[in-house]
């Protein structure tokens, strides 16, 4: 997943700028200067226009197509650095893409249809038939290369019970790793009513979800 960005002046977002990966977190305390000093601002804060969490309302590099708040990017960004500087967040990165990709989806666009497919895959594969993440990034390799087999899928309406916003607070590894699992179950439940479609979407073939196993897709685990 690429983090390269666009810069976003407040509801104005324009093209060519990357987003800077900031230093892992302390516990509950964003490392971010930006967000120091807009906290210190006490700016304004905004809903995410894709997980509609309120975030500081700062000017900031978006996503080129996963519409988020500036906020939204940043906290993502600081989520990120904390899991690529630090091996022991290896294990639970693959989740943490997926949930946020799928609570941006953007509008409809062919890299937002395949975007949005794919996660919504990797979710699938990872909390329904206990695929595991290495297991599932390589679904993901495989789902990319059917190309207009997907569609767009109307992101559900309410709101989510858990974001990125919460990842961000946590304390400790495990912590962490709890949030970012708890997080994606609520993403991959909120789409609950294309789960059906997503079964359909699931790659077939000779990948092999499980290690020793073919796998068996017409029955989940839970
Ligand atoms: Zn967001």
């Amino acid at each position: 997943m690429s983090i390269q960005g666009r810069k976003a002046s407040k509801g104005q977002p324009a093209n060519g700028v990357t987003l800077q990966l900031l230093s892992p977190l302390r516990c509950g305390v964003s490392s971010s200067p930006l967000l120091h000093k807009v906290a210190r601002d006490r700016m304004r804060e905004l809903p995410c226009p894709g997980c509609g969490a309120l975030f500081q309302d700062i000017d900031g590099p978006v996503h080129r197509y996963m519409e988020s708040s500036a906020g939204c990017w940043a906290a993502y960004g600081e989520v990120l650095a904390r899991e690529y500087t630090d091996p022991r967040y290896a294990h639970i990165h693959r989740l943490t893409v997926d949930a946020y990709a799928v609570q941006h989806p953007g509008r409809s666009s062919p890299q937002s249809i395949q975007s949005v497919a794919v996660h919504l895959i990797s979710l699938c594969l990872i909390l329904e038939y206990d695929v595991d993440m290495h297991r599932a990034t390589e679904a993901i390799g495989v789902a990319i290369q059917a190309k207009g087999k997907y569609r767009w899928l109307p992101p559900p309406v309410g709101t989510y019970a858990r974001t990125v916003a919460d990842v961000q607070k946590a304390c400790t590894v495990q912590e962490h790793h709890d949030l970012v699992h708890a997080w994606a179950k609520c993403v991959w439940s909120f789409w609950s009513e294309h789960h059906a479609t997503i079964h359909t979407w699931l790659p077939s073939g000779n990948l092999r979800y499980r290690a020793g196993t073919t796998p068996d897709l017409g029955s989940p685990t839970s």
